[in-house]
């Protein structure tokens, strides 16, 4: 009898990304996270595709969509096609939305914040099988297939709480906004991204977004969460504590000290040479491995609103 060959799964090509919220200009922590996305990708002869995460209208800062483009491009990191805006795609979340209703995923909830505290911080799956309508309400996804580990390619295999992987999370906020969550992998899997390279801070929402590619019935992206550049009392820099923003001026030196950021060992004369010649030198020897990391722990903090 002949022997059929196992088929191969067909890979699909290395599609990467950045994400930034447009509430601040970049600092040094999203440059870290921009540049080894970046380099992770077209070092694997991957897309870059940049996304501009303008979902949470009052948190946004004027000016700062332009500014954010204008940055990466001083600092080499040029993009594939063209940049997507979350605000244009908000068609597309309600029919991801109603999609999820029909197949009975996700039900209305009526819980504030603070009665979701008092209780303890995390959902107990109050209004499950309430059938509340959507007017004034939540919308949360019923978790049917928790999600309690999973790989990260630099982190190793990420265990999760179970009041985490259990809760109920909402993809839809009371005040009609689109959850990160929601917006995040509704855009990541229409682009087609096969590798999330982002900070250490999105650690945790990682298993709330494997469960909704599941119930979504889409391919799991690859994971890869780079170290978080912290201030000297331990805090991580933010647009919160106000980081500096990158200056356009000169940008070599935190192009410099980014790849040293990232464990890369750039020599001293290459702080001498252009932006171009940093982004070639960086793209010739990146290596992943080379990326401090730390054991990382998931403490379960719950942000009932994101
Ligand atoms: N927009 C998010 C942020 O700026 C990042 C989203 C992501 O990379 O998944 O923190
Ligand atoms: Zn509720």
């Amino acid at each position: 009898m002949p022997t059929t060959a196992t088929p191969t799964p067909p890979t699909r090509p290395y599609i990467g990304r950045f994400a930034p919220s447009p509430s601040g200009p970049l600092h040094f922590g999203s440059l870290v996270a921009a540049l080894g996305s970046f380099l992770q990708a077209r070092s694997r002869q991957g897309k870059w595709l940049v996304r501009i995460e303008d979902i949470d209208p009052p948190r946004e800062m004027a000016g700062a969509s332009d500014l954010i483009l204008r940055t990466l491009e001083a600092h080499g990191l040029e993009w594939d096609g063209e940049v997507v805006y979350q605000s244009l795609r908000h068609g597309r979340y309600d029919e991801i939305i109603e999609g999820l209703y029909r197949a009975g995923h996700l039900y209305w909830c009526r819980c504030t914040r603070r009665e979701i505290m008092a209780a303890g911080g995390f959902y107990g799956g109050h209004c499950r099988e309430l059938g509340l309508s959507a007017s004034g309400c939540a919308a949360r996804l019923r978790q049917r297939q928790p999600v309690y580990h999973f790989e990260d390619a630099l982190q190793g295999r990420i265990s999760v709480p179970a009041a985490l992987a259990e809760e109920d999370f909402i993809i839809r906020r009371r005040d009609g906004l689109y959850a990160y969550n929601l917006a995040v992998v509704v855009d990541d899997m229409d682009c087609g991204i096969t590798e999330i390279v982002r900070g250490a801070d999105l650690l945790e929402p990682t298993v709330r977004q494997i469960a909704l590619y599941q119930m979504l019935g889409a391919p799991v992206p690859a994971w890869v969460h780079l170290p978080l550049a912290v201030l000297a009392d331990g805090h991580k820099l933010s647009k919160q504590n106000h980081a500096p923003a990158l200056a356009l001026d000169e940008v070599r030196p935190a192009l410099w000290q980014a790849l040293a950021f990232l464990g890369q060992n750039p020599p001293p004369e290459l702080a001498e040479g252009t932006v171009a010649q940093m982004i070639a030198w960086g793209i010739a020897h990146w290596q992943l491995a080379r990326v401090p990391h730390q054991p990382t722990i998931l403490f379960g903090g719950n942000k009932p609103d994101t």
